[in-house]
């Protein structure tokens, strides 16, 4: 188990003071110009070093896509802009960072835009985060009151701002392009890609988009040093984790803890456990709804880190783990998230526009078991000519929870259609 003194997040729950005063207390803005002054190469290796592997779903590795941005400007300017879009459903660990230790998220973006050549950082935040995006400018505006912002900033010799951006809370916007576009002023639809950011970002610069939690731990890893961070978890799957737990536990909680944790540790130790025990578990999505779910004998051995998890056909993604008990109707709730993903989906492209209407109109039935039980594998098959056919990775999050459930459980809907046609029981309707 993680160690209090080991945490990044000290502040999590909002029990102590989040104001400026408050988060010096607590360590941080400790030495943050002295942490510049060892300059670009080295904080890049130093973050390289930890293993930090991003933690907004995709989980590529944070130093080495800070290596990309172009060392000297060609004139244009480089920006950092950090993704506080969160709205996969399921996931709301970011906001507790925002709302109640809004101040690592600021030295860290101080920090990384330093390490990116880049004096300003937007921050895009969700447009329902109303409250967390109070705390965040308060927190933003107390820096610049005691010169931790603007020009000289923390008197490191950079001049650094920092912009706060709400956006109007469309699930798109968070894909990085889309938010790039919106920041800009248009329409939040996914851009292609080549170019990406590093090359061509908001408004045709170099920039990087980072999750907040990848911001967030860069002042700590860099003062503890990254052997510390480096020392939790797996190789390959290190640090510390903000997880997320919701559904049928007792105790839904987010909680920072090692990587690589087990999930029955996690869910036991943290969240009292699955309401009815153990055994009472149907499935669990590890990492947000575009994972697919694990089923129980997954869960049983089941290891929270980015591979395990990919070697299970799922995915860490954002570390939202949705916990199923045994109750719950698990085709209506992939049904749901359908339903989110079609709504969601901007339209640019036709396998995402048509399929995730198509895809959801089957699962509609498929709840009812009003369907052939042929339909199964066509289902099975537009999921896959949606998945990899997108400019965004949309396409692929509406597909992956479908593919999960068809390969879990088959027989239950199966069972379900049969059950449909002879009468026996009345199958629950979808709403
Ligand atoms: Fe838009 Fe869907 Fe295409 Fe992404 S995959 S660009 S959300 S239509």
């Amino acid at each position: 188990m993680l160690k209090d003194q080991d945490r990044i997040f000290t502040n999590l729950y909002g029990m102590h003071d989040r104001s400026l005063k408050g988060a010096m207390k607590r360590g941080h803005w400790n030495g943050t110009a002295d942490i510049i002054k060892r300059g670009r190469d080295m904080i890049i290796e130093q973050v390289k070093a930890s293993g930090l592997r991003g933690r907004g779903g995709a989980g590529f590795p944070t130093g080495l896509k800070w290596s990309f941005m172009p060392k000297q400007s060609d004139g244009r300017p480089s920006y950092l802009v950090i993704n506080a879009d969160e709205s996969e459903p399921g996931t709301c660990k970011d906001r507790e960072i925002m709302r109640h230790d809004p101040h690592t998220l600021i030295e860290g973006a101080l920090i990384a835009s330093f390490a990116m050549n880049a004096n300003a950082c937007y921050i895009y935040i969700r447009g329902e985060y109303i409250r967390e995006r109070e705390a965040l400018q308060a927190a933003i505006d107390e820096c610049y009151d005691a010169g931790l912002l603007g020009k000289n900033a923390a008197k490191s010799g950079w001049d650094f701002d920092c912009y706060l951006h709400h956006g109007a809370g469309a699930y798109i916007c968070g894909e990085e392009t889309a938010l790039l576009e919106s920041l800009e002023g248009k329409k939040g639809m996914p851009r292609m890609k080549p170019p990406f950011p590093a090359g061509s970002g908001l408004y045709g610069c170099p920039t990087t988009v980072n999750n907040v939690e990848s911001i967030a731990v860069v002042p700590t890893i860099l003062r503890r040093g990254p052997e510390w961070f480096a020392g939790f978890g797996r190789p390959n799957n290190t640090g510390t984790k903000l997880f997320g737990i919701s559904g049928h536990v007792m105790k839904p909680c987010v909680v920072e803890e090692s990587m690589s944790i087990p999930l029955k540790e996690l869910l036991e130790r943290h969240c009292g456990g699955v309401r009815g025990g153990w055994d009472n578990i149907k499935a669990v999505i590890p990492g947000g709804s575009s994972v697919p779910l694990l089923t129980k004998a997954q869960c049983d051995d089941a290891i929270m880190d980015f591979d395990w998890l990919r070697e299970q056909r799922s995915g860490l993604g954002t570390a939202a783990v949705i916990v199923m008990d045994q109750s719950t109707d698990v085709i209506k709730a992939i049904w749901r998230l359908s339903k989110f993903y079609k709504h969601e989906s901007c339209g640019q492209c036709t396998p995402c526009r048509e399929g995730t209407g198509w895809m959801m109109r089957v699962m509609d039935r498929l709840v009812r078991g009003e369907a052939e039980v042929e339909e199964i594998d066509m289902l099975l098959s537009v999921t896959k000519q949606v998945e990899g056919h997108t400019i965004c990775a949309l396409g692929d999050a509406a597909a992956w929870p479908i593919q999960g459930l068809i390969r879990a459980f088959r027989d239950e809907i199966e069972d379900r259609i049969k059950a449909k046609r002879t009468g026996r029981v009345s199958a629950v309707a979808a709403e």
